[in-house]
């Protein structure tokens, strides 16, 4: 594939000391993590590049919850603000997905977008999230974020003391039904094959009420674009109004693993539910100048938590560049070139 270098020229991004063509930071992924660290470069007047494929884990759902300030707001909208803010102080934005980035011998990092581009920048800031892996019942997945759902905190209350169903496809479930139950007295456990509760466990769920279904389930029931009910395989249909699963979240860490940064397992109450790129508070990762926010290295952070999570993160590069600057003022001409990425790390 032939690939094209893309420049920023030079006079277009005026509050940088940066070398031409090489942004002071790329952030890979445009969520509420990746806009927020965005922005915070933005008005630190850094030369700052967002590369955005575009789908957002919270896309399939119309609303977005628990934001204070912003409850309900269609997913869509936040980040359509966030961009606006961004740009408005300079920043860019470009639609793309990242294959691959790569350390320059003399410092900072070439960032190969699956489009042919090659950009280039002194560090890099990754948001890319997580994937939901979710399982494979026919229906969970045309119905994930409608009626289908993980969180409680963001739909519980939408579901409130309405037929509510656990799928159990991991030891999460037991948990999730108790969990769950605290928004509606109307809980049905399908142990889906998964082994049947001990008795003590049981007896917690009896006595909260939690229909405990030992079967397969085959399908999810849709009429009318709404969740009907569970399927079984012996073609009984349990009413439902929402189902809710336990996906494996999944870092969607493609590019850090190209640089040689390794997921570690998230590990809840004794079980695997995923995996997440580890980082220090100020989202620094085992790789000087590669930083991270948001799910793919929080797999809890709800939107009003993935976004904060950039600040620190863009903060932290921005710090570099003082030094930079304090340098180049002592000995003029020093470290003007890519290698001084790599002395601000
Ligand atoms: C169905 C559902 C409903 C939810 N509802 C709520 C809710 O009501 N309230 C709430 O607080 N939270 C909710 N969440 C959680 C919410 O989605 C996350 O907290 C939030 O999306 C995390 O933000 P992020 O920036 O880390 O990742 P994301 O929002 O997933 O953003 C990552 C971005 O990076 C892009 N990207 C990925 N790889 C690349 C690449 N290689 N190159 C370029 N770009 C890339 C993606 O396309 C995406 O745009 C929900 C989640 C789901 C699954």
């Amino acid at each position: 594939m032939t690939r094209t270098s893309t420049t920023p020229a030079t006079g277009e991004i005026p509050h940088t000391d940066s070398t031409p063509g090489v942004y002071d930071v790329i952030v890979v992924g445009g969520g509420a993590a990746g806009l927020s660290g965005a922005l915070t470069l933005a008005r630190a007047r850094r030369s700052v590049l967002v590369v955005d494929a575009g789908r957002p884990r919270n896309a399939p759902a119309a609303h977005m919850h628990g934001y204070l300030s912003r409850d309900g707001e269609n997913p869509a909208a936040l980040l359509a603000a966030g961009r606006g803010e961004v740009t408005a102080y300079g920043g860019r934005i470009t639609q793309g997905t990242v294959e691959a980035a790569t350390p320059l011998p003399d410092g900072g990092f070439e960032v190969r977008l699956e489009d042919g581009r090659d950009l280039r920048a002194r560090q890099l800031l990754v948001t890319t999230g997580l994937v939901d892996e979710l399982p494979a019942v026919p229906g969970v997945a045309e119905r994930w974020g409608k009626d289908v759902l993980h969180c409680p905190y963001c739909h519980g209350w939408e579901v409130r003391d309405q037929a509510v169903g656990i799928l159990a496809t991991s030891p999460m479930a037991l948990h999730q039904a108790q969990m769950w139950r605290q928004w509606t007295d109307d809980v049905t456990l399908f142990l889906h094959g998964s082994p049947a509760p001990d008795a003590t466990t049981r007896a917690a769920l009896d006595a909260r009420g939690v229909r405990v279904v030992d079967a397969l389930v085959e399908a999810l029931d849709v009429q009318d674009d709404a969740l009907h009910g569970v399927r079984l395989v012996s073609g009984e249909v349990v009413p439902c109004a929402a189902l809710v699963v336990a996906p494996r979240f999944t870092a969607r860490s493609a590019v850090l693993e190209s640089l040689g940064i390794e997921t570690a397992e998230q590990v809840v109450d004794g079980t695997v539910v995923g995996t997440y790129v580890p980082s220090d508070p100020m989202g620094a990762t085992t790789l000087p100048g590669v930083r991270v926010a948001g799910n793919v290295t929080n797999i809890m952070a709800q939107v009003v938590a993935a976004a904060p999570g950039g600040v620190p993160a863009a903060a932290a590069p921005h710090r570099a560049p003082i030094a930079h600057a304090v340098r180049r003022a002592v000995v003029p001409g020093a470290l003007d070139g890519p290698q001084a990425a790599t002395a601000k790390g």
